[in-house]
């Protein structure tokens, strides 16, 4: 067994438990530098503040968790290949280990690492830690072409896969007889300590491998039963909240996949319960987003459908858009769900549906721009499943909602939120009006509104555009598309 180090790259895979690349340069038994590298504007979507004060908690989680297994976590900024050719290059370590990333501009500047280290003598190895399958492991239709349609996507997983348990936390990594000198967090500026005011960031989450598991057991044990009857109900908030650990890699889909099995003691996933397997669905519609956006690297900005690159867009949209980003439109169910995600950085996925649907079809505005702005704002952004379902809303995507499905937001709201407790949560200026008026409160009569001391225009808007001429107006529009 040599002396000479192994260098092992994190990046969106914080954790120790389940982690292949990890655990294969453990194997090695040679001394082990764990290396993070801090490079912001590297991709094509660098992560938006939520996200970036998100890293710093679970890069502080990872620090510990690291030193607690005897080893350190190596914290550098800079050009990755430039960064590793150094530490390579003053250690004399001749391989590097890492987890696959599957975003176009990730998958680019991974091959253009792997052959700039190889060519000065570094191998390079690689291994998937974020999915079930490998996109390119995952079969085709009977024509050869990947999935485009969830279903036999999904029958497909289920009848391909043979589970694997994840891996154990990896904690017996030797260590090198002297360390590089490492950065501090409090070098990487441009990751927050703190949320930015109005941001409540961290009343709503723990980050971090630890709570992570946590999270886990806590939603097995008292929330899943539940799950598909009330999943749809943001006033109840029931769904695991799993999304954000799993775009920071702090825990994988295997450990979810294996914690589902145990607890429902089934050997496959195809075993599960009923209220169990509609929640691991979901969890294969996330693997669907990444088969896709790796099978159609162009569908983060562009129509999966080409037939969309044409749709009749409206052009002058700017006082709309802001209207929908700070939860000003005057639909209380789209208001409070943009509120939600300005404050928290997460919002219930029934209400980004009504929110994405309201964007493209009642307002006609580009998909692309609220995707932009989910990406900057969500504490969970991950490119896969964001292009996936905002593709989904406007009716360009795969498995595409079709293009007379219009969500009505005031019925959504009755139905999803029956008792107003999501809406005066998030708008609160409509706590005074009664129940029925929460969901329509241009409908209340003056008398109501006096009585609630509510100026409709002044302390609440009124409704940017009437729901039946956005209707007749983006039917139109589709039907252009359509024929
Ligand atoms: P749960 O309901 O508990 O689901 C469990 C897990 O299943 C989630 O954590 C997620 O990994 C997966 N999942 C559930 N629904 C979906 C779905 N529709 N598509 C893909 N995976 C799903 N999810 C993100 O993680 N990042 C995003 O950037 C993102 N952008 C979205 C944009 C729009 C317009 C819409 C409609 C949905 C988006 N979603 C995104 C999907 C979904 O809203 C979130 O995954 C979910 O709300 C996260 O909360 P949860 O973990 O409590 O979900």
């Amino acid at each position: 067994m040599s002396d000479t180090p192994v260098v092992v790259l994190f990046r969106q895979d914080l954790r120790l438990i389940d982690n292949p690349a990890l655990h294969a340069a453990a194997q090695t038994g040679q001394p082990a530098l764990p290396v993070f590298i801090w490079h912001p504007f590297g991709d094509d979507w660098p992560l938006g503040t939520a996200r970036r004060w998100w890293l710093r908690k679970s890069l502080l989680s990872l620090q510990d968790q690291l030193r607690k297994a005897g080893s350190k976590l190596l914290l550098f900024k800079g050009d990755p290949a430039t960064v590793l050719e150094h530490v390579c290059h003053d250690h004399d370590a001749r391989q590097v280990f890492l987890n696959r990333r599957y975003d176009p501009s990730g998958r680019e500047a991974d091959q253009d690492l792997k052959e700039s280290l190889e060519d000065r003598g570094i191998t390079c190895s690689e291994y998937g830690a974020t999915l079930l399958f490998e996109p390119w492991n995952m079969g085709t239709k009977k024509d050869g072409s990947p999935f485009k349609v969830f279903t036999p996507f999904y029958n497909a997983v289920l009848e391909r896969l043979e589970p694997v348990p994840p891996i154990p936390a990896t904690v017996n990594l030797a260590t090198p007889e002297t360390w590089p000198q490492s950065l501090s967090l409090d070098d990487f500026e441009d990751l927050p300590a703190t949320p930015p005011d109005g941001h409540h960031w961290d009343a709503f989450w723990e980050p971090g491998e630890k709570n992570a598991l946590k999270r886990v057991g806590g939603f097995l044990d008292e929330a899943i039963e539940e799950y598909p009857e009330l999943r749809d109900r943001p006033d109840l908030d029931l769904t695991s909240r799993f999304s954000s650990y799993l775009a920071n890699g702090e825990i994988s889909l295997r450990m979810i996949q294996q914690a589902l099995m145990e607890k429902f003691n089934c050997a496959h996933p195809a075993d599960l319960p009923e209220a169990a397997a509609g929640f691991y669905r979901e969890l294969i519609w996330r693997e669907f987003g990444y088969h896709l956006l790796y099978h159609f690297p162009h569908t983060d900005t562009e129509p999966l459908n080409p037939k969309y690159a044409d749709f009749p867009w409206v052009s002058n949209y700017e006082k709309e858009l802001q209207a929908w980003k700070r939860g000003q439109t005057g639909y209380p169910l789209v208001d409070a769900g943009m509120r939600q995600l300005n404050s928290t950085g997460w919002m219930h996925n029934r209400v980004r549906m009504v929110v994405a649907s309201f964007l493209t079809k009642h307002l006609l505005i580009p998909w692309q721009e609220g995707a932009k702005y989910f990406w900057e704002t969500l504490i969970d952004a991950d490119l896969a499943s964001n292009s996936l379902n905002w593709q989904w809303a406007a009716g360009s995507g795969a498995d595409a909602a079709p293009y007379w499905r219009i969500f009505n937001p005031t019925r959504q709201a009755e139905r999803f939120d029956p008792d107003g407790v999501y809406i005066v949560k998030w708008c609160p200026e409509l706590n005074r009006l009664p129940k029925k008026a929460f969901f329509a409160p241009w409908t209340a009569s003056a008398l109501v509104l006096e009585r609630a001391h509510l100026k409709l225009g002044k302390d609440y808007p009124e409704p940017i555009i009437d729901h039946n001429d956005a209707r007749e107006r983006a039917l139109a529009a589709y039907e252009m598309i359509r024929r």
